[in-house]
């Protein structure tokens, strides 16, 4: 019963304050299709203009396809993000190729369309055509997981289920079109990022997040890198540098020839200092030269430039050693 009246809340506050826009008011497939491209990285207000020269331009998907990119592009001249533009126009040369320049009706068919991923296709599916399929934005992320005060972080299977599951429970009892527009509205102008207005929320008598609104989505916790510092010691006779030979302790870069280093525990100042970031773990060096008379043979010895431009040398000791001899 819940549910029924949660539907009935949302469609109505939709009814009484959704914001009169243009778009919003057709049911053709292809015009929600370009005001929801043109809406994806642009605002409502700032993407309207374009959204009307557009349809004036090209009011149909024949329109479209029989255009000259260049006029396509003009036309988008200023929302940036080309790629929109050419998909619109590479998608509406398929619909043209393979359905005679209508709209297919089902999500599935709408996905082979270039351009058109789950969320457009769920818009076109939900406002054009009333099939109970919910567009899923960070509009309507926002609002369902601050609804379920979901402690799923933001973007991981777990939480997208959930979304789908509360989503599709709404779709059951709703008008569809009118619906996704209501959720995407709500997103939009009441459960906002910042300071949501709770109090004029539809869903405030449901809502389990509204104590503390802004702690939901929950945002994914990055595990923390390791830093590793190291003294890293360029031994130098006669142009050329000392290096040792795999394997090293730790394993890392196996392939590769490294300059003598030491694990620190205290920074130190040196002249050269490079941070050198893998996917699991940070080197910090710090070098410093010695000039030495002998060459110990317990090391390899490899001409400078060699080593800077054509050498299977650790990455990181490459730079440090670009930094000390070429400055760069
Ligand atoms: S009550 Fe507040 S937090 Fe909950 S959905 Fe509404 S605006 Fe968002």
């Amino acid at each position: 019963m819940d549910v029924i009246n949660q539907v009935n809340a949302i469609e109505t506050w939709y009814d009484h304050h959704k914001r009169d826009l243009i778009f919003r008011q057709t049911k053709d497939p292809y015009q929600i299709w370009v005001s929801e491209v043109m809406a994806q990285q642009t605002q409502i207000k700032t993407m309207l203009p374009y959204y009307n020269r557009w349809i004036e331009q090209f009011p149909t998907i024949e329109s479209l396809a029989n255009g000259h990119i260049e006029q396509v592009l003009m036309l988008w001249h200023g929302l940036g993000y080309y790629s929109r533009a050419r998909n619109l126009k590479k998608g509406a040369e398929y619909v043209m190729e393979y359905y005679g320049g209508t709209m297919p009706h089902r999500y599935d068919d709408l996905l082979h369309i270039p351009g058109i991923g789950p969320y457009i296709a769920a818009a076109i599916s939900s406002i054009a055509y009333d099939q109970p399929i919910t567009p899923i934005d960070g509009n309507v992320n926002r609002v369902v997981a601050r609804f379920n005060a979901m402690v799923q972080s933001l973007g991981s299977s777990t939480f997208k289920k959930k979304v789908v599951e509360t989503t599709t429970q709404w779709m059951n009892h709703a008008h569809p079109s009118v619906f996704a527009q209501s959720l995407m509205e709500l997103g939009a102008l009441v459960c906002t990022p910042k300071n949501p207005k709770c109090d004029h929320c539809p869903l405030n008598q449901w809502c389990h997040g509204q104590t503390d609104p802004t702690d939901y989505p929950k945002k994914k916790i990055k595990a923390k890198v390791p830093v590793y510092c190291y003294k890293v010691t360029i031994y130098e006779c006669d142009h050329q540098i000392a290096l040792v030979k795999p394997p090293y302790a730790d394993h890392l870069m196996e392939g590769y020839y490294r300059l003598p280093m030491e694990s620190m525990v205290e920074p130190v100042n040196t002249s050269y200092t490079i941070k050198h970031i893998y996917s699991h773990l940070i080197w910090q060096l710090y070098g410093q030269t010695i000039k030495v008379v002998d060459k110990d043979p317990s090391y390899i010895w490899v001409d400078i430039d060699t080593l800077i431009h054509d050498y299977p040398l650790v990455i990181a000791h490459k730079k440090l050693l670009k930094k000390l001899y070429t400055h760069s």
